[in-house]
């Protein structure tokens, strides 16, 4: 009975994910020319790892284990150059490719901020710029000699 609801909860959320999945992300551009080409290679990783999985538990024959095995690994390599070669095009029209990871542009630090900044006398607030009154607290501050 805990099973049969396990099973129909399961159900339901994965039937939830992929009508989510399908409104809401329907043609992701790939970022990079690369990605296609990493999605593809993780799936034959992926496919590699199922296989030797499979020969391990014995549903596999060595025969076809090696087999299906040489075919992955003959598209891992494909993949891999093609990679190789989109990098070296890129390379020499000059433009290095970026990263996928995105590095987020960290916020300037408190302390960095205190050492350069103008501090408001009356709440402590800093600011990059000499202003006539706090941003914080709306009181006067005293900047410079006036
Ligand atoms: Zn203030």
């Amino acid at each position: 009975m805990i099973i049969a609801i396990t099973c129909i909860v399961a159900l339901a959320v994965i039937g939830f994910l992929l009508s989510v999945r399908a409104k809401d992300l329907p043609v992701p551009e790939p970022e990079s020319p690369f990605q296609h080409l990493d999605e593809r290679k993780a799936a034959i990783y992926e496919n590699l790892r199922d296989l030797q999985f499979e020969y391990r538990v014995g549903k596999l024959s060595d025969e076809d284990y090696q087999h299906t095995k040489k075919d992955l690994q003959r598209e891992l390599a494909s993949v891999l150059a093609e990679v190789d070669k989109i990098k070296s095009q890129l390379s020499t029209n000059g433009t290095t490719p970026r990263p996928a990871a995105k590095v987020e542009a960290s916020a300037p630090k408190p302390e960095q901020a205190k050492a350069t900044g103008y501090v408001c006398p009356s709440c402590g607030a800093t600011f990059e710029r000499a202003l006539k009154f706090c941003g914080e607290c709306g009181k006067a501050m005293k900047v410079g000699a006036s």
